[in-house]
């Protein structure tokens, strides 16, 4: 982690929009729209962790594909290093793919089971073109021990190692073309709570040394705040708050945010906050709640907020909040 606030973003995302038809019927007819992501803008500093938190289904994978472009939004820029993405061509897209990677949730379904280790971590380089079949195994021996993982690993097939030592190897393949971003998709989720914190200290310890520019997405508050130096929180399409990690866990202004913080569990006795219980589920994307999205599961929802948008305002120390009545519950 690593607090790089006067660096130039490397990554900024302005009014990203990403929606998905839904048929139905025989023929197929459009029956609805999945507002998976609606008008998110961010930014991520070069050597910076951004956490983008929120519960399942809040459309935080979506936003982390659309950025890398893997699913073009549907309005919306995207620059990476000051170029356009919507504005390249796509052999253009595909040579920016080296500055961005992503690591994936499952790392046994992300790695190709009949590959053994060291032709997935090859796979990077001939895709691209890069190096001689010298250059391209001493490559594959360089990652593998960046990222902890033994040298004859390289022979052997993934089914023959544990959950973390395969997310190990996903980081591999995702530094393998050196990029500047990397999109971690709830890179930590499927693991032990012990195998977590490796991987966790791994990132880190990556972005140190490579000066990363990490977007972390996860459901837990509790993993993203200690890898994250800024953290946006995202409530059914729409970022709700965004501050520096400290801010967030220290001083929150959005009711969600308050409630994911309050579901932590505090290791402490005499901790005595009170939790702030959600009731109900997120409400469907399909069909998204007017006014603040947030309205039907708020204790202060006042009818403004069944009405009007909230718009996510400035509140000044590099912290944004979408409440209509973030100063009252201050
Ligand atoms: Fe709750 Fe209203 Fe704020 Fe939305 S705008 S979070 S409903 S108080």
């Amino acid at each position: 982690m690593s607090a790089a606030t006067d660096a130039p973003p490397l990554l900024v995302v302005d009014s990203l929009v990403k929606h998905f038809p839904v048929r139905g019927g025989l023929l197929l007819r459009q029956r609805g729209v999945v507002h998976a992501v609606d008008g998110v803008s961010l930014h991520v500093r070069a050597g910076e962790t951004l956490g983008l938190v929120g519960e399942s289904g809040c459309g935080k994978s979506t936003l982390g594909r659309a950025i890398l472009w893997l699913d073009p939004p549907d309005t919306g820029t995207v620059h990476l290093a000051g170029q356009d993405l919507r504005q390249r061509s796509r052999q253009e897209i595909r040579a920016l793919r080296q500055k961005m990677q992503i690591v994936f949730q499952d790392p046994y379904e992300s790695l190709n089971s009949r590959h053994t280790i060291g032709q997935i971590l090859t796979e990077p380089y001939l895709i691209h073109r890069l190096g001689s079949a010298a250059e391209r195994g001493r490559w594959v021996d360089e990652l593998l021990t960046r990222v902890g993982l033994p040298g004859d690993a390289r022979d052997r097939y993934p089914h023959e190692f544990s959950g973390g030592q395969r997310q190990r190897v996903g980081i591999a393949r995702a530094l393998a073309l050196e990029p500047q971003l990397i999109v971690c998709d709830e890179a930590v989720s499927a693991l032990d709570v012990s195998v977590q914190a490796q991987i966790l200290n791994l990132l880190l310890q990556l972005q140190r040394e490579l000066g990363l520019a990490l977007l972390f997405i996860a459901h837990d508050l509790a993993v993203v705040k200690h890898v994250s130096d800024r953290i946006a929180v995202m409530y059914l399409g729409r970022i709700v708050e965004t501050a520096t990690s400290h801010a967030i866990n220290t001083t929150p202004r959005h009711p969600y945010t308050k409630a994911l913080l309050s579901a932590i569990p505090v290791p402490d006795p005499c901790h005595t906050a009170r939790r702030v219980l959600l009731t109900g589920d997120v409400p469907s994307p399909i069909d998204p709640p007017p006014g603040c999205r947030f309205h039907t599961r708020c204790v202060h929802a006042i009818d403004r907020c069944r009405s009007e948008v909230p718009h996510l305002e400035d509140i000044g120390a590099g912290a944004s909040v979408a409440c209509h009545r973030w100063r009252d519950l201050t």
